[in-house]
């Protein structure tokens, strides 16, 4: 599944062991394998070949321009959801005929900036935006091609967060999927716009692949309705959302996935359609852990408390979610090796709190966790945190942004230098004298 790896007592990734990570670029630092981002893109594109589908990576689940990189060296396109990722998208040489764009509030210049890029496909997300859409288009004499998201009001499972549902009825994403329709034809109708189908997106993550088969049958239906009027369609967007293994075995397979999704695209596909899917967690998740150190131990009423150095500033989806991240010691006791993340057989393990350092009560990225006895120092590696990690940090407390590590075999390249205090206070202005009014 992925090459975080227990060898001789202690962790690895691929060839590099995570000791010897923190004594060198010290913690908390986000460590990845380039070997297993490289590996899930591979087999996800596999499971979906027979579609032959554009594989849009979403950037915001992982940004870093270095891995971005390696992933369109796959063959990956880069599915943005702002200007700034559009920016990441061209440094790292991605094909602006692979770039998409989303984004339910994009900026003016956000899409002027989509239009002269000439990218593959802006989804957008509401009439208005679709009015100023055609005014940029004839200002810069060029006929962008978009695509309609649109909210096919479809539940997710019930174990997909109401935080990250993103297509039922009322939800701020995409064009009720009954309106739908009358602006594709008002699109179609505008010279200066290219539209060519529909997007949807319908959170994250969906364990249940019949999530995708409601949605897009409802696509699909759309689809017959408009090329009924005379209308082609030509590309077709299903989104991300696809899970990530959190636990073991929890999460259906990619090829699951593919079963109910790949039949009902054929038609569309023997018409010459493109699809588009646009991964982001299933690929990156657990391609990468945020590698931290024990601080303190303290005891708090009944508590065992574990202060680490990492908190919800570095890896937010504990305190934002309620999200599960399986953690363990680098270099666990003997009795104490984990051989999968179901550790309940394991021996002389405590229930701990595991806190960062941040001031704010919910600064908590685990309860009442089995763990080994801990000591400070120990490093602690939480795993699964390739996704929504690094991308979700920020500098509340004052806290540095953790550094970024890439390994590939026995190989280990810093891609991110850890913040410094003078990053900090670096776009503060210290010297107000040019910026003041009167
Ligand atoms: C966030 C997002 C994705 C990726 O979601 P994952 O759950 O990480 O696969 C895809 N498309 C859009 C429009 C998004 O906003």
């Amino acid at each position: 599944m992925d090459e975080f790896t227990y060898r001789d007592g202690s962790l690895w990734c691929e060839g590099v062991s995570l000791t010897s990570v923190a004594n060198r670029f010290g913690t908390p630092t986000y460590v990845y394998s380039a070997n297993t981002l490289i590996d899930h893109y591979r087999r996800f594109a596999k499971a979906f070949d027979a579609v032959n589908p554009l594989i849009c990576f979403s950037a915001k689940a992982l940004s870093n321009v270095h891995l971005l990189r390696l992933l369109g060296q796959e063959g990956a396109g880069i599915d943005a959801v702002s200007g700034g990722e559009l920016h990441r998208a061209t440094v790292a040489g991605i094909d602006p005929e692979r770039t998409v764009l989303a984004g339910v509030g994009k900026s003016e210049d956000e899409l002027r900036d989509a239009v002269r890029r000439k990218i593959r496909c802006i989804n957008v997300e509401s009439e208005a935006e679709v009015e100023l859409l055609s005014r940029i288009a004839r200002e810069e004499g060029e006929r962008p091609r978009l695509a309609i998201r649109v909210n096919p009001d479809v539940a997710p499972d019930q174990r997909t967060p109401a935080r990250t549902t993103t297509g039922t009825r009322g939800g701020k994403f995409g064009v009720d999927i009954e309106r739908a329709a009358a602006l594709f034809a008002h699109a179609a109708a505008d010279r200066s716009l290219r539209i060519e189908g529909f997007h949807v997106h319908l959170g994250s993550p969906i364990f249940d692949p019949q999530v995708y088969a409601t949605a897009l049958d409802r696509l699909l239906g759309l689809v017959a309705r408009l090329e009924a009027e005379g209308h082609r369609i030509t590309t077709l967007n299903l989104g991300g959302g696809f899970p990530a293994e959190y636990v073991d075995r929890t999460a259906p397979s990619w090829d699951d996935f593919a079963e109910v999704i790949v039949h009902r695209l054929a038609g569309f596909r023997r018409g010459g359609g493109q699809v588009i899917f646009e991964p982001g967690r299933t690929i990156a998740a657990n391609a990468g852990i945020l590698l931290s150190t024990v601080r303190y131990l303290k005891q708090a009423g009944d508590q065992q408390l574990a202060v680490i150095d990492a908190g919800m500033t570095h890896l937010a989806r504990a305190a934002m979610y309620d999200s599960y991240h399986f953690m363990w010691p680098v270099l666990p006791p003997a009795e104490a090796v984990p051989v999968s993340r179901d550790v309940s057989g394991l021996a002389g393990l405590t229930a701990y709190d595991v806190v960062g350092p941040i001031c704010e009560s919910s600064d908590y990225l685990a309860r009442g966790r089995s763990l080994p006895v801990l000591a400070a120092g120990d490093h602690l590696a939480i795993f699964t945190a390739g996704a929504y990690g690094m991308t979700m940090t920020s500098n509340y407390n004052s806290q540095l942004r953790p550094a970024e590590v890439l390994v590939q075999g026995d190989q280990v390249t810093l891609v991110r230098r850890r913040e410094t205090y003078a990053d900090l206070v670096a776009l503060e202005l210290l010297d107000t004298s040019d910026h003041r009014d009167g």
